[in-house]
C-alpha cells in the first residue's frame, strides 16, 4: 500500500512562513502540490527566498505581508487568497513570539505581544477563514502549540498562558466545527533548532538536553512533517487533539 496525502491542488495559508518552523511548512507543502499563501510580518527579503526555493522545485508559495496581530489585516488577506485561489483547504497557525521573563518584572508589552501575537493572531486568522471552511464543508485548521502549554518553564509564564489557550481554542473549535467536516488540531514542538530557541539552547545546553529522552533537539522538518500530516488525507479521523513532537522532553 502506498500513503497519498491528497494534498496536490490544496490551497493553503501559512503564518510566520519566512523563517524557521513555518519556512518548512510552506515548503513541505508546497512540494506535496499545495498552493501556499503565507503571511510574513516585515522581512521582504525572507519572504522573497521562501518563495524562490519553492519555485526552484516548480512549488506554488505566494508571500503576503500580514501581520497576525492586526484584525482587518488578516480579514482583508484571506479575502484575497480566496478571490485568487477559489477555495481555503489547509489554515497552519504558525506565527508566535517569545518574550521571556520572570513574571516579576516582566513590563506589560512583553505579556500583551506575546497574548496577540500567539492566540490573538490564532482568532484573527481563523475567523475570516471559519465562513470559506464551512460553505466547503471542508478544512484543516493546524494550531503551532508549544510543549510549554502544559509543561512550564521559568520566565515563560506569557509564553506557557498563550500556549495554554492555543491548546483550549484547539479543541473548543473542533468541537464547534465537526459537524462541517472543519478538523481542528495543534502541533505542539518541544524545543527545535530555529531563532526562536536560540538563547535558551545557548544558555543551558547540555541541561536542556538532559531533559529530552531523544537528547538532541529537533528540526523544523521534523514539526513540518506532523503538520502535513495533521493537513493530508491520512488524518480523516484526526480532531481535537495535541500532537507532540518534542523528543520525549522533560519525560527523561
Ligand atoms: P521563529 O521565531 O523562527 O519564527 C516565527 C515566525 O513568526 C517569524 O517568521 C516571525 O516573523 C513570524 N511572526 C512573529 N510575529 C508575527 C506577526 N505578528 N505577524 C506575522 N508573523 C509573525 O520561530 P519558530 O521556532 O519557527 O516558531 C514557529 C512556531 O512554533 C511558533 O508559534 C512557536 O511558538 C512554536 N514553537 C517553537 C519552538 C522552538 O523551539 N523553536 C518550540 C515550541 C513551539
Amino acid at each position: 500500500m502506498s500513503l497519498e496525502t491528497g494534498l496536490s491542488g490544496k490551497v493553503a495559508i501559512v503564518t510566520g512562513g519566512a523563517r524557521g518552523i513555518g519556512r518548512a511548512i510552506v515548503e513541505t507543502l508546497a512540494r506535496e502540490g499545495v498552493t501556499v499563501n503565507f503571511f510574513y510580518k516585515g522581512n521582504v527579503e525572507a519572504a522573497l527566498a521562501v518563495e524562490q526555493a519553492c519555485q526552484a522545485f516548480s512549488g506554488q508559495a505566494h508571500a503576503m505581508q500580514v501581520d497576525v496581530t492586526d484584525p482587518a489585516a488578516c480579514a482583508r488577506a484571506v479575502e484575497d487568497v480566496y478571490d485568487r485561489c477559489e477555495r481555503i483547504d489547509v489554515l497552519v497557525n504558525n506565527a508566535g513570539i517569545v518574550r521571556d521573563n520572570l513574571l516579576a518584572i516582566m513590563e506589560d508589552d512583553e505579556i500583551s505581544s506575546v497574548l496577540q501575537t500567539n492566540l490573538g493572531g490564532v482568532f484573527n486568522t481563523v475567523r475570516p477563514v471559519i465562513p470559506f471552511m464551512m460553505s466547503q464543508r471542508a478544512g484543516r485548521i493546524i494550531n503551532l502549540s508549544s510543549v510549554a502549554g502544559v509543561k512550564g518553564g521559568r520566565g515563560q509564564a506569557n509564553y506557557a498562558a498563550s500556549k495554554g489557550a492555543v491548546d483550549a481554542l484547539t479543541r473548543a473549535l473542533a468541537v464547534e466545527l465537526s459537524s462541517r467536516r472543519i478538523l481542528v488540531n495543534a502541533v505542539a514542538p518541544g524545543v527545535i533548532e530555529t531563532e526562536m530557541s536560540q538563547q535558551v539552547r545557548d544558555l543551558a545546553d547540555d541541561e536542556v538536553k538532559s531533559r529530552i529522552l531523544l537528547k538532541r533537539y529537533g528540526q523544523a522538518q521534523e514539526v513540518a512533517n506532523a503538520v502535513t500530516f495533521l493537513a493530508s488525507d491520512l488524518a480523516t479521523y484526526i480532531t481535537g487533539q495535541i500532537l507532540y513532537v518534542d523528543g520525549g522532553f522533560k519525560m527523561a
